[in-house]
């Protein structure tokens, strides 16, 4: 199973302690108590976004801290409570504690976008020395410290789902693009359902944006029958937010770049036709090798492939021995209205301004599933 996973820390505030203080004031020469208490500390929530599609940034940022309470001061004056701190994990994040024998115990399950569910609580403030005054002891001088926030190691496991999915044919060059792609941080696992493995890797682009990208075996003619490939990965891809052709433009193959592309759409219109397994609701993802599955809401007008964008990459650029194919191919899709991009998955040429169309069909569609009630 493809899972993204990430071990952070997080500490909760502690409380502020209770102050010790008398009034004074003129004429009183002896006022009585009023150390005020100490506030709260901020606790650690984590909160599930649909904002988000991957726990990459956690990688890079795996501790946190939130504010401790202020401290009582005189004039029973209580501190300031300290900020809570909020996470945004994705939908679909399942969250375990360390516990002390150093197994983790599962404590969370966020599966609806807005979810809130605390994970390390602050510490609660002391008492001001106000609060011990009785009528035997009226200058008491006892306070109380703030209780120390919880600290927790936490581990977050996200069920990937695929923002983008490669099609194409077998040779064309998906899994060389992939482990291009997301060589930073590769996240690629088995597919338990059949023998043929498709990869998914988290691209991670500057400013914090990262997206799934599924390399789906061999997509070939007859797929949308079950031959060849099952409808498992034609339904896995149903949920992707775009496809990407990618076609060898080399002659090696031996077949025609536009006929290649002409025989993949063919599959996705039948499958169309032809009505996938998943339709609405809720599917969940779960394979014969984990221990658990994770629920994730389809909204209900789920688009098939009909109504997703599309991309294509002509690749192996750096091994283009006839470039007649490369034009056939270029106009064959100015005529359909799909951006080619010329790429090598081998060399990287042309890889940046795939992965940023990528990304901008990613990121208009977030809107649509925010939309959803
Ligand atoms: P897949 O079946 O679509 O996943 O294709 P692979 O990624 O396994 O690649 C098939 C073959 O094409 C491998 O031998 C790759 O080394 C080769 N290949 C992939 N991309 C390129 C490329 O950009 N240039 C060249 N020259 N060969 C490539
Ligand atoms: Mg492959």
């Amino acid at each position: 199973m493809f899972v993204d996973e990430v071990d952070i820390k997080v500490a909760a505030g502690d409380g502020g302690r209770g102050a010790l203080s008398f009034r004074r004031e003129k004429f009183i020469p002896r006022g009585g108590p009023d150390g005020g208490n100490g506030a709260p500390g901020g606790s650690v929530y984590l909160v599930a976004t649909l904002h988000h599609n991957t726990l990459v940034n956690y990688r890079f940022h795996p501790e946190f801290e939130a504010r401790r309470g202020g401290h009582g001061e005189g004039s029973n004056r209580s501190g300031a409570k300290g900020d809570d701190l909020e996470l945004e994990v994705p939908v679909g994040t399942v969250a375990y504690e360390k516990t002390a024998e150093g197994s983790f115990a599962r404590i969370a399950d966020l599966t609806e976008p807005g979810q809130r569910v605390l994970v390390a609580r602050g510490g609660r403030g002391g008492l001001g020395n106000a609060q011990f005054a009785t009528s035997t002891n009226r200058a008491p001088r006892k306070t109380q410290p703030g209780e120390p926030g919880e600290v927790k190691q936490l581990r977050l496991k996200l069920k990937l789902l695929a923002d983008v999915g490669l099609v194409g044919f077998p040779n064309a060059g998906k899994s060389t693009l992939i482990s291009r792609i997301s060589a930073a941080r590769p996240k690629i696992a088995e597919y338990p359902f059949t023998t043929l493995t498709p990869n998914l890797g988290v691209v991670s682009l500057s400013g914090d944006r990262s997206f799934v990208v599924a390399d789906v075996p061999g997509l070939i003619e007859g797929a949308h029958e079950g031959a060849g490939l099952g409808h498992q990965f034609l339904s896995h891809l149903e949920r992707t937010k775009v496809l990407v052709h990618v076609i060898d433009v080399s002659s090696a193959s031996g077949r025609d770049p536009v006929e290649d592309f002409e025989v993949i759409q063919r599959e996705l219109d039948r499958y169309d036709e032809k009505g996938g397994p998943a339709e609405s609701g809720t599917v969940t993802l779960s394979g014969p090798a984990h221990e658990e599955s994770v629920t994730v809401p389809l909204s209900a007008d789920s688009p098939r492939f009909s109504g997703k964008p599309r991309l294509a990459a002509a690749n192996k650029m750096d091994a283009l021995d006839e470039p007649e194919r490369l034009s056939r191919l270029e106009a064959h899709l100015r005529e359909r209205g799909i951006p080619l991009f010329k790429i090598s998955a081998v060399t990287g040429e042309g890889l940046a301004p795939l992965l940023e169309a990528m990304w901008r069909e990613v990121d208009a569609a977030a809107p649509r599933e925010l939309a959803r009630p």
